[in-house]
């Protein structure tokens, strides 16, 4: 298996294998950046791509946005009005339930 190519001090080409066995610390950060480098790839792009909406003021159905906004509903809330993505940033709108007493 063809990968990245490494050179010893001398200039030598080595191998990533060989570099574990003689310098076990460089190779061990140099396997945890690839690995850093391998998730950020896989990860996908899309799970935090989504606007929170919060109830903030339930007799005006006033909402916050999750991107800063805030939306007024004149017949029900976000739900009601169909809302499935955020007009101010056009993400998927997630709405989190309001908090029951406390306050
Ligand atoms: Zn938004």
């Amino acid at each position: 298996m063809e990968s990245e190519n490494y050179h010893d001090i001398d200039g030598n080409p080595v191998t990533l294998e060989k570099l574990c066995r003689t310098e076990p610390g460089w190779a061990c950060s140099r396997i945890r950046h690839m690995r850093k480098q391998l998730e950020a790839q896989l990860a996908p792009a899309a799970t935090a791509e989504q606007c929170t909406w919060k109830l903030e003021d339930e007799d005006l159905e006033l909402w916050d946005t999750g991107c800063g906004e805030a939306w007024v509903f004149s017949d029900g809330g976000p739900q009601d009005s169909g809302v499935k993505y955020c007009p101010a940033c056009g993400k998927p709108v997630a709405i989190t339930a309001p908090q029951q007493g406390g306050e």
